[in-house]
């Protein structure tokens, strides 16, 4: 046996993926089992914030995510009836970018250059024994790692395989979700940035992506629907457009213009008591789900695959049950603020208040405080821990 690290990942999303590249800059040795036969994404536009941006340019993705031209240029804040609430300063040296997650998917894949990533491998088992770690698989493989990172998702099969048994909790919200090509609304030609509209018990997002072709739209409604967690099915436009009836001119312009609507139903999880055991870790939403609005569940997933790449660079077999729990003490309690605030930003978005200049006030003071999570330099925070 070597002292080399061989270091196997459940999930090739943006989790998995970017854990990969990042475990590879650091010299890892790295194999990523996903059980989709191929890289086929559905999905719509998703933001990625600062404290991810500033991580994916260090692995080198700097000019695809400038490329994409989708670099946000600033926030824009109305109420349902289209007074304007707040429209905080953009910050041209922390950028957000706002992408299409199949488009952000594809350059993740293309970028595996030194990664095996083995599509057709749908985790079944994950048994540790004193010194290593088996996987098994549905299609009959088995491997052996001396590591495992379940980034298999909310649904998550590493989860259960070290003994967590979890329960969603419905945020009685459902999410409609669209895209439309810009040139159909009056408004959409030079946004840049996101916009998004506040009112009683709904909120309203649309933000630009693929280079301002397409703008993606969310749409928060309050729904008893039971449903399976984050699962997605065709949307009634007619059912959506009653919903916003009233709003400010472009909400209502941009739900005429979708041709198809997808519904999700917005879950969390309550943050678990433990990540890892000895030699099985998890990250992104096999952790920590959270609802999405702050745009911070890939973020979050991102940063655990940084903090992992530098507890692991050096380690050996032996030091593997130490840097995996480091790896928890460092990220369980952050996640899970960030999944506390996620919630209360929802709530606050969706509140009765509809009095623009009390709105700006409390946004103005509650967005100065989230630079605990923009800012946050997870390499700076993981590196202090060895
Ligand atoms: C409406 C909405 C809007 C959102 N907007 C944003 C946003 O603006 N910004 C943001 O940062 N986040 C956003 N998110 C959240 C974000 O999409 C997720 O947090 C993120 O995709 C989680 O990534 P992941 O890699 O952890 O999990 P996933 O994307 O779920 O990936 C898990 C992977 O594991 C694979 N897998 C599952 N089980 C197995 C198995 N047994 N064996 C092998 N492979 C397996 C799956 O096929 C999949 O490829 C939003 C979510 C929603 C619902």
């Amino acid at each position: 046996m070597t002292d080399e690290l061989q270091i196997a990942i459940v999930g090739a999303g943006i989790g998995g993926l970017t854990a990969a590249l990042a475990l590879r800059a650091r010299g890892l040795s790295v194999t990523v089992f996903e059980r989709a036969a191929s890289p086929r994404e559905l999905g719509a536009g998703i933001s990625i914030h600062p404290n991810a941006v500033r991580l994916l340019r260090r692995i080198g993705l700097h000019d695809w995510l400038e490329n994409i031209n989708t670099r946000s240029v600033g926030l824009s804040l109305w109420t349902s009836r289209g007074e304007p609430v707040l429209r905080p300063p953009a910050s041209p040296d922390s950028p957000t970018y706002q992408v299409h997650r199949v488009e952000l998917l594809e350059m993740l894949n293309d970028s595996q250059a030194d990664v095996l990533v083995r599509f057709g491998h749908n985790c079944t088992g994950v048994k540790e024994t004193e010194d290593d770690v088996r996987l098994t698989f549905a299609n009959g493989v088995t491997a052996r790692a001396d590591v495992v990172i379940g980034a298999d998702g909310i649904h998550s099969v590493v989860q259960r395989e070290i003994g967590l048994v979890t329960h969603p909790t419905s945020e009685g919200i459902m999410a409609y979700r669209g895209l439309i090509p810009s040139e159909r609304l009056s408004w959409a030609k030079d946004l840049r940035g996101l916009k998004m509209w506040m009112g009683s018990g709904r909120s309203f997002i649309c933000f630009p992506i693929s280079q301002g072709r397409v703008i993606n739209i969310v749409a928060f409604v309050p729904s008893n629907l039971e449903s399976e967690e984050s699962w997605s099915a065709p949307g009634d436009l007619k059912a959506l457009a009653a919903e916003y009836d009233g709003w400010d001119a472009p909400v209502v312009e941009a739900i005429g213009a979708l041709d198809e609507t997808f519904r999700w139903g917005i879950y969390d999880r309550a943050p678990l008591p433990y990540w890892s055991t000895a030699r099985v870790t998890l990250l992104g939403d096999a952790a920590h789900p959270m609802v999405p609005h702050f745009g911070q569940g890939a973020g979050q997933a991102i940063e655990d695959g940084f903090a992992l790449a530098i507890l692991l660079e050096d380690a050996k077999p032996a030091d593997v049950p130490a840097r995996l729990k480091a790896y928890e003490r460092l990220r369980l309690g952050h996640t899970s603020r960030v999944q506390a605030a996620s919630r209360d930003a929802g709530r606050f978005y969706r509140s009765e208040n509809e009095d623009a200049a009390e709105r700006s006030l409390r946004m103005d003071k509650w967005m100065s405080a989230a630079g605990w999570i923009f800012q946050y330099d997870v390499e700076q925070e993981a590196t202090a821990l060895l």
